[in-house]
């Protein structure tokens, strides 16, 4: 079965450890068939010369597509190398998602909510001392919103923040609730011909389950979902293609007979 890991970050994201090419060589060292390398860029906090604290995008972007163009040109005999981006935030602000979007020549887009408007990453938040409810419903409409924006190829980790809830009150909400919510996302993105990502770093990172889970996988399907793609969310050359199987016998499991990748923006089916 080919494995292929469309979620890893580089040491361009400035919360992960190694270089492309140690991505790269790990990738192959463990047999995949193609990485996608999707470095973080926090559309939002572009601002023109300004250094935020996830660093310099106009630097870092620019660099990883540079770099990974090279490394798929170096190990085009071993594995198929696609260039990617971690779009965070695109509706937030118009004008710095275009700039971001113009770095480079990308393969493959992921779109993904990481902060509500005016709020820290959920990574941040004392989910003890917050309402939980109404973070959850805000996400659900910022997804929503991220979903319509289209110029993406997969809505990342949807559930993100059901990972720091878990970790900081020891409990992961019901999601029953929010179900028409999430609906409209998967509708949305079932029209747009828009994949949804199977996360799986959840599985190696403590909540004990994919982003998104077995029941909305199936759901996405139900409603007639087509496209997967599968990423580790790597931050480092030891957990690229990690879990991946699973999430591959997940997603057969929940009725899909193919997961996707993307080259030059366009879906390629893998047969699972
Ligand atoms: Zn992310
Ligand atoms: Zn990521």
């Amino acid at each position: 079965m080919k494995i292929c890991d469309m979620h890893t970050h580089s040491n361009n994201s400035f919360d992960a450890l190694n270089s492309v090419d140690e991505m790269c060589q790990s990738a192959i060292n463990k047999g995949l068939y193609a990485i996608s390398i999707t470095d973080h860029c926090e559309a939002p906090m572009i601002k023109e010369g300004k250094l935020c604290r996830f660093g310099y995008f106009d630097e870092l972007i620019p660099k990883s597509n540079m770099e990974t163009m090279r490394a798929k040109e170096k190990y085009s005999s071993e594995i198929k190398v696609l260039c990617g981006i971690e779009l965070g935030e695109p509706m937030h602000d118009e004008k710095c998602t275009q700039k971001a979007l113009s770095y480079g020549e990308y393969d493959f887009i992921l779109a993904s909510v990481h902060n509500l408007r005016g709020m820290e990453d959920f990574y941040y938040i004392d989910f003890s001392a917050v309402d939980i409810k109404k973070i959850l419903n805000l996400y659900f409409d910022e997804l929503a919103e991220t979903a319509n924006f289209n110029n993406f190829d997969s809505l990342a980790h949807l559930t993100y923040p059901l990972r720091y809830i878990k970790e900081k009150t020891g409990v992961i909400p019901d999601l029953t609730e929010y179900q028409n919510k999430i609906d409209l996302i998967y509708n949305t993105l079932i029209k747009n011909n828009k994949a949804l990502e199977i996360n799986v770093s959840g599985l190696y990172k403590g909540l004990g389950t994919t982003l998104p889970d077995e029941t909305q996988i199936k759901r996405f399907r139900e409603l007639g979902g087509k496209y997967i793609t599968l990423g580790s969310d790597s931050h480092s050359s030891e957990y690229v293609g990690k879990d991946i199987d699973q999430g591959i016998e997940l997603a057969k499991k929940c009725g899909f007979t193919h997961y996707t990748i993307y080259e030059k923006r366009r879906p390629i089916l893998i047969e699972i």
